[in-house]
């Protein structure tokens, strides 16, 4: 799950228990869902999703499972299926240039591409080391054990307190996918976590993940070295990030990682498909509220290339970030009127370069003795970008090997702002191509501490509130699920299914 960055730290073992124990609840779906009984309310005519990334598509997906096929779906996408998941090609091979790995336990990603016939992509070893702009503060073997012993030797038991953090968090989070699997929704981001991991999980949204590690006994100097290495890998940011969020990603440095065959983006498009959903290409103006004879509908303004349009909807779900100025949604004849949403997001550039690596600047002078296929960045002014890892493409051979060093390769960089041409030279003797993708990745954590509402409006739902928890393509995917499952129950006045306390007890002894 989370953000990208290579393994540092070794794989905890009972996350793989906790994989086992989740996997037999997704997928599983409830009497509960059976289709509307007689006396119900009629179904929704139509429904719209504004963005077609991962989450507007698993969202499609969720939708029509619960409410059934015979509801119009439209999704509305302003410019390409997939949205933060997607490739550029260098030398007709095709190479993750956004969202890139994902975590063992994502296990609504894992359900896709079992659903879609994907494949993980196969794994292809490297290793991973700090750099701190002079030399490596931390580099990884071919060793567990070494691993292990180099960790210990540098920062005692701090890597320990740290995998026992993080998996009490992941497995108070795997509680959701029970949750869900017998439909149980929330409307707010605050009860969801709650549910999860009670007051703890919510102060985690708003205290930060360096006072959360340091309070149960990680050092400083581990902190200083390794947790602002992978949290500038992952979210090109610092630990100041929110502790909950920082979790998700500090999982992910576990290892564990994994990716679909062919590109993430064929998730999105895949479940597209699947669900028949009309996909309208265009962008998504405004957003205005109409009654009629008692009823609510939210008529939904478009541009194409013909020009202006709307359709009206019973139900909108939003799958798109609001608080990027960016898409500009305006809403009408809302009153009380839907507040403006605080907080900006945070640039990271992808620079896809194909060229040979200076490893010179990383103090090997002999390309061929360069032993990293990851490498990772502390806190030091003089540091232009934040990690750098040396790519596969996204469909592997059977007899694929990664680009010795002292080839040319494809190297993703990961940096704040785009690299001017010294700074390139810097990490490349000489490079055949560059490809410069600016994203608005993720929210900038620090802009904003409140979490953004769930519900703007009695069946408006904006699903990429939850990246202000935490960012990643199976936290979309989580929201998605919660998101169908909140507008199903609401719509059938299911109130027993919204907001439920003390769900462990409830989910043990539901049948
Ligand atoms: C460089 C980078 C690396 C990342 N690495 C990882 C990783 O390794 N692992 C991981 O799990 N996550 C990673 N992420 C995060 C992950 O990619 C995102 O959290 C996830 O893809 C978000 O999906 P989404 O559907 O919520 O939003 P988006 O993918 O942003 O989709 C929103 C869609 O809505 C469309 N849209 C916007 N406005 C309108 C409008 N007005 N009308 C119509 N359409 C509109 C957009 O064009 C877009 O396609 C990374 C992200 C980036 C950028």
């Amino acid at each position: 799950m989370m953000a990208a960055f290579p393994p540092l730290l070794p794989p905890a073992p009972r996350l793989l228990l906790l994989l086992t124990v989740a996997a037999g609840w997704v997928g599983k779906e409830p009497a509960a869902f059976a289709a509307a009984t007689a006396g119900d309310p009629a179904p929704p005519g139509k429904i719209a999703v504004i963005g077609g990334g991962i989450g507007g598509s698993s969202v499609a997906h969720f939708l029509q499972q619960h409410f059934g096929p015979q509801v119009q779906l439209d999704v509305y996408e302003k410019d390409t299926v997939g949205g933060r998941l997607s490739t550029v090609t260098v030398n007709k091979q095709q190479y993750e240039s956004g969202g890139a790995s994902i975590h063992a336990l994502s296990l609504h990603m894992q359900d896709f591409v079992k659903l879609l016939g994907l494949k993980h992509r196969r794994e292809v070893a490297g290793k991973s080391a700090i750099f701190n702009g002079e030399q490596f503060v931390l580099e990884e073997t071919d060793w567990y054990l070494l691993n292990l012993f180099r960790l210990w030797w540098h920062y005692g038991m701090s890597f320990l307190r740290l995998q026992m953090w993080v998996e009490e968090v992941m497995e108070k989070f795997m509680r959701i996918y029970k949750y869900q699997a017998h439909g149980y929704s929330f409307s707010r981001l605050e009860v969801l976590l709650h549910s999860l991991g009670g007051d703890t999980f919510v102060n985690m949204t708003q205290r930060t993940v360096a006072e959360s590690l340091l309070e149960v006994g990680v050092t400083q100097r581990f902190i200083d070295d390794v947790i602002v290495a992978i949290l500038r890998a992952g979210y090109g940011q610092s630990v100041l990030v929110p502790a909950f969020a920082g979790a998700m990603s500090i999982a992910g440095a576990q290892g564990n990682m994994w990716a679909v065959e062919g590109g993430n983006k064929m998730v999105c498009s895949g479940l597209l498909r699947l669900t028949k959903a009309n996909i309208i290409q265009a962008t998504v103006t405004a957003i205005s509220l109409h009654n009629s004879e008692g009823k609510t509908f939210y008529q939904v303004h478009y541009e194409d290339e013909e020009g202006q349009g709307s359709s009206f909807y019973d139900i909108v779900v939003i799958a798109t970030q609001l608080h990027d100025s960016k898409n500009n949604i305006t809403f009408q004849n809302f009153d009380p009127p839907i507040a403006e949403f605080p907080g900006v997001f945070h640039t990271t550039v992808t620079s896809i370069v194909h060229g040979y690596l200076n490893s010179s600047y990383f103090g090997f002078p002999d390309p061929k003795l360069f032993p990293f296929a990851s490498v990772l960045t502390t806190d030091t002014p003089a540091l232009f970008f934040n990690s750098m890892d040396n790519i596969c493409p996204v469909n592997i051979s059977g007899v694929f090997r990664r680009k010795q060093p002292q080839e040319a390769a494809v190297w993703r960089v990961h940096s704040q702002r785009p690299l001017d041409k010294p700074e390139l030279k810097i990490l490349f003797r000489s490079y055949y191509s560059v490809q410069v993708t600016e994203w608005q990745a993720y929210p900038d954590y620090e802009s904003a501490k409140t979490l953004p509402p769930i519900i703007l409006h009695n069946n408006l739902y904006y699903l990429n509130s939850v990246e202000w928890a935490a960012g990643s393509m199976e936290m979309a995917a989580v929201a998605a699920k919660n998101v169908a499952l909140l507008a199903y129950n609401y719509w059938y006045h299911d109130l027993e299914k919204i907001d439920q306390k003390d769900l462990m007890h409830k989910v043990k002894t539901e049948l």
